[in-house]
């Protein structure tokens, strides 16, 4: 399977819309031919949902001048704008507007592209309302996908910044390397990850992550995919790794981690010994793809299989 492939199984992956790119200077939302949708947001990035539905609740027309065009797709336009207000500050009455990590997984993968890419938006327009570089205010342009410095003697131009981070599932042998940080969900591990330095590589951040966390010496990587994690301007880029020793050196940042090979993974998580990780994260898809490399089934069936199996203790 190609890494296109892989990083379009992804949740908020390959998302079908046509982003405008060059035209986003020109482009007049007047002039469109088709109809508008537009997402109500918050200026935390949390888009509003239906009263009686988890789906996206969508305005037919522009109500605040805070706005991002975010694209179009089948005869429509897409765009978010948003409120002044987190959802702290609503009264308990007003619509719902959920946290999209919670909610992610009740979106159809086309409206939870959308709730992503536009929190990604919302949330860099709130944080980069003055400039970096003199202090001045800015100004929104080209449709919300970048911002402009007001001072005539700076009018630096400011885009939408991505934090890229490598996610990498390390394998000794038949074996996974499984880890968990104290303040995760009970029984929930995951794979290693860690936000790319400047200076460094994509494989350079895999081998000083690795080593740092697990004292781990990988002998190589290879890319797999990747996935924006809008929490809130995340780009994650999945690797998969391999080692030649297993010993285990964990820093700070972990609590425990273990090695597992294919039967003691699936028996973990039927027998609730281990979470694995959320199903909306290109973790699971790494230790899901692990174990289908490895084993001629899925593992969600072989840990349904696992469970069905009679008692014999
Ligand atoms: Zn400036």
């Amino acid at each position: 399977m190609s890494a296109l492939k892989r990083s379009n199984r992804n949740p908020f992956s390959g998302l079908p819309l046509e982003r405008f790119g060059e035209q986003r200077e020109q482009f007049d939302p007047n002039r469109f031919d088709g109809e508008l949708r537009c997402l109500h947001g918050l200026s935390d990035g949390r888009v509003r949902i239906q009263h009686d539905s988890p789906k996206l609740y969508w305005r037919s027309r522009a109500e605040t001048s805070q706005r991002v065009l975010l694209g179009h797709h089948a005869g429509i336009l897409y765009a978010v704008e948003w409120e002044s207000l987190s959802a702290d500050s609503l009264p308990p009455t007003q619509p719902p507007f959920p946290d999209l990590r919670a909610h992610a997984q009740m979106l159809d993968p086309f409206e939870a592209g959308l709730a992503a890419y536009a929190r990604a938006m919302v949330i860099w327009h709130q944080r980069h309302r003055y400039c970096g570089v003199c202090g001045s205010a800015t100004e929104s342009k080209a449709h919300g996908h970048r911002r402009r410095c007001v001072a005539d003697t700076c009018g630096t131009e400011h885009f939408p910044r991505i934090d890229p981070a490598i996610i990498v599932a390390v394998s000794c042998g038949e074996r996974l390397l499984l880890a968990r940080q104290a303040n995760w969900p009970e029984k929930r591990y995951s794979v290693l990850a860690g936000f790319v330095e400047p200076g460094e590589s994509l494989e350079d951040c895999v081998r000083r992550e690795v080593f740092e966390e697990s004292g781990i010496n990988v002998r190589d990587c290879d890319y797999h995919s990747s996935q924006p994690w809008p929490f809130p301007s995340g780009l994650m880029l999945g690797f998969t790794a391999h080692t030649d020793d297993e010993t285990l050196r964990l820093d700070e940042e972990l609590e425990h981690a273990l090695w597992l090979n294919p039967e003691q993974l699936v028996a973990a998580i039927a027998d609730g010994e281990l979470r694995p990780p959320s199903g909306f994260s290109i973790s699971r898809r790494l230790v899901e793809d692990w174990y289908g490399e490895r084993r001629a089934t899925t593992l969600s069936a072989a840990v349904a299989a696992h469970k069905a199996r009679p008692n014999t203790a």
